[in-house]
């Protein structure tokens, strides 16, 4: 059993919620709980304990929840921005209240430490509900003649649950959309518990409704023929699926899918920073991150240096119970996801790579991963590894560097290391990516529009262009060509 008495203050009631639900979830449709159905269990994966019974939502779950979500659409839509506003600036308020509640409850269902969940995931939900909540308030004087979509499905991941769900409803709902969310199978507790939080704001019934269950609920809402959008954010074999069902229909549709992403260290980097930019870039979260900086790109003539003092630096990360504050580096998400990184490493020891590995204890833990001699075409430089594994490859000139960089078939984000930064910027605007950061690695902000090119994706998530996504810009009414004004004659200027 998982040692709660490492965050006691915060997980009794965690454990309490858990028990009162002991009989199983589930779904929240029209502004209430439906009884369970046939459920699935939800276990920790750093303890294997079971945490709750959720519901495996059929096509009628999703197509009552459409059904609620259609009905309140028009009412939603019609409340003046700033009315919608309030509700989601009461949402981050009730986040921030429950900030310790939700970050032990995702760290228990995740397995990601107790310190990310807190510091990171819990405060960047609240961020998202407070910055679109000002876009609710603005929208009708900066993003005039614009109107929501109507109905979005959308569909999240398990590696930052909450936030995730954040992301996509957050701006679904400031825009006037409503919404049916399916969140993973693997962590579906914070979205559940995420939805007792929009009971107790009082947000209109039907506003928001989320349905649990695996891939097969998910196929159900993209097939829906009642929504207006579908936003996905998963693996790119999923996406493609998606892309392939919804062309040709009137959803619109945006994708977040994966990455492979170079972080580049030049001659003249701070390597101290550097290095502790890859512990923020390759084990923040275990490496489950898209934007994760996977292939690290290294002057050749610091090389040496880099990696022996990355080498150190791996070997003080500690790995273990998420909920000791202690941890740098959880349990990975699910057994499933820790036989895909072992297989991905083995395929790469066969085809070459040397490891260098910290240690995990036993359980579905991997040890920090750092991978030599990889060559450029092998399996652990091109495939999506989604654990904390780096490769280290070496680089002579800048333009080297941006070749090797720009040698993937995604594009989501990148980073880049130097002290010289016409240099720094000089490269960013080389790189294909959606994202880069200079100096910094995952920095993530409501503000900044967050996205990919190529096989990472589509659509923007945060900032304008994340509002726009949400919205339909319908054309500009025809106007009858105004007369070009011209000049009196003798006028000044003529
Ligand atoms: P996935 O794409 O299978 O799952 C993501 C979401 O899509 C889940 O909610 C899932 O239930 C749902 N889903 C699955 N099949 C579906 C279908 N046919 N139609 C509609 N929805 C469906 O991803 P995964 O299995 O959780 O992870 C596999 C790999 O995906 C990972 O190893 C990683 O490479 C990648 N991944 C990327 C991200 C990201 O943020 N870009 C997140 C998670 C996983």
């Amino acid at each position: 059993t998982m040692d709660y008495g490492k965050a006691p203050e915060d997980s009794a009631i965690v454990r309490d919620w858990l028990k009162k639900h002991e009989a199983g979830f589930g779904h929240f449709i029209d502004g209430a709980f439906t009884a369970p159905g046939e459920t699935f269990d939800v276990l920790s994966p750093a303890s294997n304990e079971l945490l709750g019974r959720v519901t495996q939502g059929t096509e009628d779950d999703v197509d009552t929840a459409v059904k609620a979500a259609r009905a309140a659409q028009p009412g939603w839509a019609a409340l003046p921005g700033h009315e919608r506003a309030k509700y989601l600036y009461a949402i981050a308020r009730h986040v921030q209240q429950h900030a310790r509640f939700l970050a032990v409850l995702e760290s228990l269902d995740n397995g990601k430490p107790i310190r990310e969940s807190r510091d990171a995931d819990v405060p960047l939900v609240a961020r998202h509900f407070y910055h679109h909540a000002g876009w609710a308030e603005i929208m009708e004087d900066e993003l005039p003649g614009t109107a929501p979509h109507g109905v979005c499905g959308q569909i999240i991941p398990w590696n930052f649950p909450l936030l995730m769900l954040a992301w996509k409803v957050a701006p679904a709902l400031a825009a006037g959309n409503t919404v049916v969310l399916k969140p993973a199978e693997y962590t579906p507790l914070t979205a559940l518990a995420f939805a007792e939080i929009a009971a107790e704001v009082g947000l209109p019934k039907g506003v928001l409704n989320i349905v649990t269950g695996d891939g097969r609920t998910g196929a159900a809402i993209v097939a829906h023929e009642g929504l207006d959008k579908i936003a996905f954010t998963g693996s790119t074999e999923v996406g493609r699926r998606i892309r392939r069902e919804t062309a040709g229909s009137a959803k619109s549709l945006t994708l977040e899918l994966g990455g492979k992403s170079p972080f580049v260290v030049f001659a003249d980097a701070d390597l101290d920073a550097a290095v502790e930019g890859v512990v923020d870039a390759i084990w923040f979260n275990a490496g489950q991150v898209c934007c994760a900086g996977a292939r690290v790109l290294v002057a050749e003539s610091v090389a040496k240096r880099f990696e022996e003092l990355l080498e150190k630096r791996m070997r003080q990360l500690r790995v273990g119970d998420p909920l000791d504050k202690n941890t740098d580096m959880g349990a990975i998400v699910h057994p499933v996801q820790l036989e895909r990184i072992r297989g991905l490493v083995a395929q790469g020891v066969a085809e070459g790579a040397e490891l260098v590995q910290g240690s995990a204890p036993e359980g579905c833990f991997f040890p920090p991963t750092i991978a030599m001699k990889v060559e450029p075409a092998s399996t652990l430089a091109t495939e999506e590894i989604f654990g904390p594994v780096a490769t280290v490859t070496t680089f002579r000139t800048p333009e080297d560097a941006v070749a090797l960089a720009n040698n993937t078939r995604y594009g989501l984000a990148a980073s880049i290391w130097s002290e010289n930064v016409n240099l720094c910027l000089d490269i960013a605007a080389q790189v294909k990516a959606g994202v880069v950061w200079i100096n910094c690695t995952n920095v993530f902000d409501a503000g900044a529009g967050f996205g990919g090119y190529r096989e990472s994706g589509f659509g923007r998530e945060g900032g304008r262009e994340g509002m726009m996504a949400y919205l339909t810009h319908p054309k500009p009414k025809a106007r009858k060509p105004e007369a070009v004004p011209t000049a009196p004659v003798g006028q000044p200027g003529e």
